[in-house]
């Protein structure tokens, strides 16, 4: 039986990792996609103290690999549910039949980009239609795009697309951006990035690619707005439904958990993203990691 199993190895899971190896737990830790988490697809990372400037993919193979020295055992599975209880301990059962057992668990499942809920996003979806801007923007290179959002994601993907497209026009629902001041004005400084303030998209037009948008504004009106990609970065929802008869979500569907990140289940902790707070950031998911992971480690000594 594992000491620690954790699930997802975003910011939060590998900094779990991490702390609960130095404290002498053994460490399974189960990931479905590419170890990092959603900063790999950051270019620069502005504000993770002491590191300015460090890519977003630099960032997490660095904390993967600090993770894999110390003996974490990854398992490229995602966790499908999780039965049991700190006494008779835990089973984690995945997706492809892998198996796991364990004393202890931290859940670091983060959040994933929500989608428009419109008629042809999935439809064109790769072909027009994004989530990851640093992924695809390089095959709109000279053309015109849009991005839909005003949160920080939106507001760096413009400002990226900008150096490299012609065109970068940004809608967002509100007549402000929820972006951090600095980010806003640096996009600003670019002469080919339009707002397109208090608007939202409302629908979706192509043929076997995308052509263009309607937006609509909040008064009501519509514009056809041609484009040949629409970047979509308007928020994240979490990924805990694996988890809803283990521990207590929130509305959103966040996990409840404590600052000391335990949640309604004992043995069980939530770090990152996936759990209810204030600040979802970097240094915040770290910090989680840290603090579930002692916690984590000093009870599976107990038990
Ligand atoms: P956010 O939740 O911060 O922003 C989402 C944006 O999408 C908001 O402007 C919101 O509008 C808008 N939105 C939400 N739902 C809809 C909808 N249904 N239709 C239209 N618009 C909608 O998400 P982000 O992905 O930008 O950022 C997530 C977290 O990651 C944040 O904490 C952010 O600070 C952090 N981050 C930090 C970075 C950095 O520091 N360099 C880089 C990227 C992300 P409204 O404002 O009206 O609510």
């Amino acid at each position: 039986m594992i000491d620690v199993a954790v699930i997802g190895a975003g910011t939060a899971g590998l900094t779990a990792a991490i702390y609960a190896r130095r404290a002498g737990a053994s460490v399974a830790i189960f990931e479905g996609a590419a170890p990092g988490g959603q900063i790999i697809n950051t270019p620069e990372i502005a504000n993770f103290p002491a590191l300015p400037g460090v890519s977003g993919f630099e960032y997490a193979n660095k904390l993967y690999e600090q993770a894999q020295a110390l003996g974490a055992e990854f398992v490229f599975d995602t966790v499908k549910k999780v039965t049991g209880d700190v006494n008779s301990g835990f089973k984690l059962m995945c997706e492809y039949g892998t198996e796991c057992e364990a004393k202890t668990v931290i859940i670091g499942s983060g959040v994933k980009r929500r989608e428009m809920g419109l008629a042809g996003e999935q439809e064109y979806a790769g072909r027009g239609i994004s989530y990851c801007a640093t992924c695809d923007g390089a095959f709109f290179k000279g053309k015109t795009v849009a991005v839909f959002g005003g949160g920080n994601t939106a507001v760096e993907d413009a400002t990226y697309l900008a150096k490299i497209c012609k065109k970068v026009y940004i809608i967002h629902r509100r007549n402000e951006f929820r972006a951090d001041r600095a980010l806003v004005e640096e996009m600003l400084e670019h002469d080919n990035v339009e707002t397109k303030l208090s608007f939202t998209v409302s629908a979706i037009h192509g043929d076997a690619k995308l052509t263009g948008v309607t937006l609509t504004s909040v008064d009501g009106h519509d514009e056809l707005l041609e484009t040949d990609a629409l970047f979509v970065a308007i928020g994240l929802i979490p990924e805990n439904g694996a988890f809803r008869d283990l521990v207590e979500l929130d509305d959103a569907g966040y996990i409840i958990a404590d600052e000391s990140c335990e949640t309604s289940a004992p043995g069980v902790f939530a770090a990152g993203d996936c759990r209810t707070k204030e600040v979802r950031q970097l240094v915040t998911a770290a910090a989680d990691g840290a603090i579930a992971a002692i916690a984590a480690s000093r009870l599976s000594r107990n038990v």
